[in-house]
């Protein structure tokens, strides 16, 4: 082996070798995965999906057709979150580096180029004789390659589709579509490493030793119904090496945590807590490296934590991390600190962390604060349960439970806590009130079902059994005939009700749409022989059961009875709504970029309300953008689809659902077809959507589409709400009349309406200046006449005083300064019918003058209140001449 390549060395030379293999390398997609399918990217080849499943081979921002692409792309994986810092082989984040094929080369370029990589002395160099493979039982094809390369065939292990297919058994189960056998290359490293032998892998499948580093996917089969593996028209090659594994090989080291990537932070964790790492015992150390990585750089994608989603499994890791700081003797925030070591190691390969490196140290501080004060809070509590014990006794387990369950206090540093005072927590005792607490949250979600809008539990279930769930036929029409399977009032089952009664119906059909998916519930009318009532909302159960709340306008209705059930034309206005949300969803991700998710939304007959993930707010030019690809779409006047497939399908074919949503095994995709064009990338637009909910058929029905406003929601979570149809001209109906009254009361056009207001707020300007100059002439005029003038001797000080009129605070202060001038008073005393001013000269004021108590008996004198310095004073008082009557009392 030559010189030991270091992590971003490897990277680049992994890279280089497939651009000389004619391979265009393009940067890492964000850790937030570029489809709904995962919350984090999980694998190389996910970006890439369209180009797999046959989509054009082109890149924004680049020229032509390329077919061939490398990468090294970051990724989160969390099943296993646990074991990070106990096992060798799993980190949560990874960089896969990879190289793809869109139907250009196939396995025996691929096999033959990891060959050479792996093994040439120019690149990576590894020992032929301790590199190992694995194949698809079927794939004599690999074999040949491989073998035809000088691996020894006792080096290779083929596996069943378990094992060594993707999607993994997918000739057995599916899904349908494209999938392919997969081979992949192990090193060994050693009897040091383990004592099984290879021979011994094929029954194990787990090994200390053999270490997995790369894995070839072949997809080439378009798997079909009944496990018929088709030949796929174009073949497609995904490879994955997880670059870590490499460099605890190329490094000749132990593990991730000795590699030139992770030992930094290990070193300056060490040194920090004054605790030596000891390898694989030093589980503390070795959690907190590896998940600083992975937190700072989804925090650097711009995932922030919270209580649900991305979010909070962000949360939920690096709360891990600090859980382990507190355990090596930390109290107080210190993750943040070894951030720049992250950015030091990583930050060339990823811009990002050098941009995002303050904010992500300042989001990090303030999680850490916050855990910690929880973590403060319970260690109070335990301290309390402590001192009861002695050596020796046992922490009951409620106690450790109740720690856990309300102060959020983790079990093991409750017990790494007693154990520093000897004492024992029952963990058996805490495992039993955690069950049963988990029994009693399940009792209690049982007893909140008992009843469901009003309705009780057994009437429905009596009416499920008896007649199964609603049929619903409002995908096609707005009205039905049905007969009455039940009437509940209050809960309760009814016969008949009449007159004014308001009651739940169960229709045998209804064409009303049910409250779902966003979609308010359909209003309208039901009719029937001698009587007809209004249905102001509809409502469906779990069991599928639909429920019309009707207020009976006329006659009775009986169990029983045939009826005309018949939506109401706000139907019509809610899908305008519904298809424009859909729409809207597709052109912001255009616009904005993938990681743009619809958290909520709220459709209804006014207005569609959308929540989505982005960080910022949006600029008038993107929205202006949007709003304007929005209502291209609708004028072109594309057709809306609906198709029924199961959910793997519908994922393959790339239709947003969104993530935790639950849907049955049959999907309903609704699609709009698109080719809009957008001016300045060419790009094709359409839209693809798992929705239950009711759509205009053309997208030209929804006639106008208006943005009204754009607003934070929650930390990375933005709210848009849009107009469509009636709703839309009305607004812009009243925008315009808004506009024309302004103009009006402005004596101008609309159109000159800004230049007016600007005209307007000019002149208001220079009034106040003419005004502010008039006061000042004012009250130099009444000052300088000399007339009421009134100069006295009091107290021993020439003391002036004078009332004007007309003015207040400011031009009294200027007319108590020319007074002073004019008569070179010791103390004078300006008052008018808004306010007082009373000042002192400095020698006065060292003569024991003061203008404060001055002014106080003065503006009390006139009803008013008043205070300030020895040398100058201010108030405000209603009568000059009550003030200046009581100018005697005041010395
Ligand atoms: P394993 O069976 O070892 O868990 P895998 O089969 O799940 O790995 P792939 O999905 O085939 O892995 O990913 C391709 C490569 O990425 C693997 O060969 C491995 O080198 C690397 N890799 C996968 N998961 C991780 C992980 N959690 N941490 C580090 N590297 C990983
Ligand atoms: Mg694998």
């Amino acid at each position: 082996m030559t010189a030991k390549l270091s992590t971003n060395e490897i990277r680049q030379k992994y890279l280089s070798f497939f651009e000389s293999k004619g391979h265009l390398r393009l940067p890492s997609h964000s850790t937030v995965a570029p489809d709904p399918t995962t919350l984090f990217t999980v694998a190389g080849m996910q970006p890439f999906k369209p180009q797999f499943l046959g989509g054009a081979a082109t890149f924004p921002g680049i020229e032509g057709e390329h077919r061939r692409i490398t990468t090294a792309q970051k990724c989160v994986r969390l099943g296993d979150i646990e074991n990070v810092g106990r096992t060798r082989r799993h980190l949560s984040l990874f960089e896969m580096l990879g190289n793809f094929s869109f139907g250009d080369y196939f396995k025996k370029e691929a096999i033959e180029w990891a060959w050479e990589l792996l093994t040439s002395e120019a690149w990576f160099a590894l020992d032929k004789s301790k590199l190992y493979v694995t194949i698809y039982k079927d794939d004599d094809e690999a074999f040949g390659y491989w073998t035809a390369l000088g691996v020894d065939p006792s080096h290779i292990i083929r596996f069943d589709a378990d094992e060594n297919f993707w999607p993994a058994d997918a000739p057995a189960k599916g899904p349908n579509g494209p999938c392919g056998p997969c081979s992949e290359i192990y090193y060994d490293r050693g009897p040091e490493f383990g004592d099984d032998t290879w021979e011994d892998y094929k029954e194990t499948r787990e090994s200390a030793r053999f270490l997995e580093i790369w894995n070839l996917v072949f997809p080439q089969f378009d798997r079909q119904d009944g496990g018929v593996l088709a030949d796929l028209p174009f073949k497609n090659i995904d490879t994955g090496m997880g670059l870590e594994r490499m460099a605890s090989i190329l490094q000749d080291v132990f593990d991730f945590y000795s590699t030139d990537t992770f030992r930094p932070i290990i070193d300056r964790v060490s040194e920090l807590s004054g605790k030596a790492y000891e390898g694989e015992k030093s589980v503390s150390h070795r959690v907190i490296a590896e998940h600083l990585r992975s937190v700072t750089m989804v925090l650097a994608d711009g995932t922030l934590p919270s209580n649900t989603g991305r979010g909070y499994v962000l949360r939920k890791v690096l709360r891990r991390a600090i859980r382990h700081a507190y355990l090596l003797g930390f109290r107080e925030p210190v993750l943040y600190t070894l951030v720049p070591l992250v950015v030091q190691a990583m930050g060339d390969a990823y811009p990002e962390l050098k941009q995002e490196e303050s904010r992500i140290q300042s989001v990090m501080k303030t999680e850490e604060v916050r855990f910690l004060q929880t973590v403060a809070a319970g260690i109070e509590r335990l301290d309390h349960l402590l001192s009861v014990l002695s050596e020796g006794d046992t922490l009951n387990g409620q106690e450790a439970f109740t720690l856990y369950d309300t102060y959020g206090f983790p079990l093991d540093l409750t017990i790494e806590i007693a154990e520093e005072k000897g004492i024992k927590v029952d963990q058996e005792g805490f495992e039993v009130a955690f069950k049963e607490q988990q029994e009693r949250a399940r009792a209690a979600s049982k007893m909140g079902k008992q009843e469901l809008f009003g309705a009780v539990a057994e009437v429905l279930d009596e009416v499920a059994r008896e007649h199964g769930a609603t049929e619903f036929v409002g995908y096609d029409t707005t009205e039905s005939h049905a007969s009455v399977l039940a009437l509940i009032v209050e809960g309760e089952s009814y016969k008949i009700i009449t007159v004014n009664q308001t009651a739940q119906v169960i229709l045998s059909t209804t064409p009303f749409y049910a409250e779902g998916g966003g979609q308010v519930g359909d209003s309208g009318m039901i009719e029937w022989d001698g009587g007809w009532g209004m249905v102001t909302s509809t409502q469906k159960t779990p069991q599928g059961i639909f429920l019309h709340t009707l207020e009976v306008k006329e006659g009775s209705l009986e169990e029983g009875a045939q009826v005309r059930a018949v939506v109401g034309p706000r139907r019509k206005a809610t899908e305008r709504h519904h298809t424009a949300t859909h729409l809207l969803q597709a052109a912001m991700r255009t616009i904005l970029g993938s990681t743009v998710r619809q958290a909520g939304s709220l459709v209804t007959p006014d207005r569609l309300r959308f929540d989505y993930t982005h960080n910022e707010a949006l600029s008038t030019e993107e929205i202006r953008e949007i709003e304007v690809l929005v209502n291209r779409w609708i004028q072109s006047d594309f057709a809306v689809n609906y198709a029924y497939m199961p959910i793997d399908e519908a994922r393959a074919t790339g239709a947003m659902a969104l993530f935790g949503e639950k849907y049955g095994d049959v999907v309903r995709v609704v699609s709009v077809e698109g080719g809009v064009i957008r001016d300045i990338t060419n790009e094709t637009i359409s839209s693809k959507e798992l929705c239950g909910g009711t759509h205009v058929k053309r997208t030209g029905e929804i006639g106008t589409f208006v943005i009204v406003s754009d607003e934070n929601l929650a930390a990375g979570v933005r709210r848009i709400e849009a107009l469509c149809g009636e709703a839309a001209s009305q607004y812009i109906r009243q925008q315009f009349d808004l506009l024309g009254r302004a103009a009006g009361l402005l004596n101008t056009s609309t159109t000159a309406l800004p230049e007016r207001v600007q005209q307007v707020q000019g002149q208001i300007k220079e009034l106040n200046q003419t005004i502010d100059n008039l006061k000042r002439d004012l009250a130099r005029a009444q000052v300088s006449g000399g007339a009421g003038q009134n100069v006295q001797e009091l107290g021993g000080f020439k003391v002036a005083s004078l009332k004007v009129v007309g003015l207040e605070s400011g031009a009294l202060r200027g007319a108590a300064d020319s007074l002073m001038d004019a008569t070179q008073a010791d103390v004078v005393v300006v008052a008018s019918d808004a306010g007082l001013v009373v000042k002192a000269s400095k020698d006065a004021v060292a003569k024991g003058a003061n203008a404060g108590k001055i002014i106080g008996v003065l503006a009390q004198a006139a009803g008013g209140r008043g205070g300030g310095r020895p040398d100058m004073a201010q108030a405000g008082i209603k009568d000059a001449d009550a003030a200046l009557g009581a100018l005697e009392q005041a010395f």
